[in-house]
């Protein structure tokens, strides 16, 4: 497991703010603290379903996966696809910002909306907009992404410090993945792919 990125400042089915979500069901997705105009990408190509400006959730960003899975990016500050348009691997789609009401500073709300259940929690239902499925944890997910960086790039950032190979619970709160890449990080493998 490889953690780099920006912290998860609220976790799946997180309870915390008291009284803001579900009683059962909690935090639908995971909150990242990513600071403004963090560029966010993917290693798998996704398709645009849906853009929207919501009250709380600001504006959104809706994706679906090759399994049909509807990834959904929320309070950000700008979006660069349009409905309809598939997303290569590694392209950035969107910038982190603050928008809406359900927000006290910039973060990025990263949800998924699955067509099942993950086993044992049928109870996370849920209904967002035109969509309707399961939340599913992101962090899972996101775990489960293939590694778009060559074995060389991996050991090169390792080295760097720019990402950190723990299996440390405590890690959990450095998750950071494969989707959420900040510029500065992609300003450095740039760097690593140039002078290498
Ligand atoms: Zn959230």
């Amino acid at each position: 497991m490889i953690y780099f990125g920006y912290p998860v400042i609220n976790p799946f089915r997180s309870h915390t703010p008291a009284g803001f979500y579900d009683p059962i069901k909690g935090h639908t997705g995971i909150d990242v603290a990513t600071p403004m105009n963090t560029g966010i990408s993917l290693a798998i190509q996704t398709t645009v379903v849906s853009v929207k400006t919501q009250p709380q959730m600001g504006l959104s960003l809706y994706l679906r996966d090759a399994d049909g899975n509807i990834l959904v990016f929320s309070h950000l500050n700008s979006i660069s696809v349009v409905v309809g348009a598939a997303v290569p691997p590694n392209t950035v789609f969107a910038m982190t910002g603050n928008s809406g009401s359900a927000t006290t500073g910039p973060h990025l709300h990263f949800e998924i909306i699955a067509p099942a259940p993950a086993p044992g929690f049928e109870m996370m239902s849920r209904t967002l907009g035109e969509f309707s499925g399961f939340n599913i944890n992101p962090a899972t997910y996101m775990d489960n992404l293939p590694q778009h960086w060559s074995d060389e790039a991996m050991s090169w950032m390792l080295q760097h410090g720019i990402i950190s190979d723990s299996k440390d619970p405590n890690a959990m709160v450095t998750w950071g993945e494969f989707a959420v890449s900040s510029k500065r990080l992609a300003e450095k493998v740039l760097d690593w792919s140039r002078n290498s």
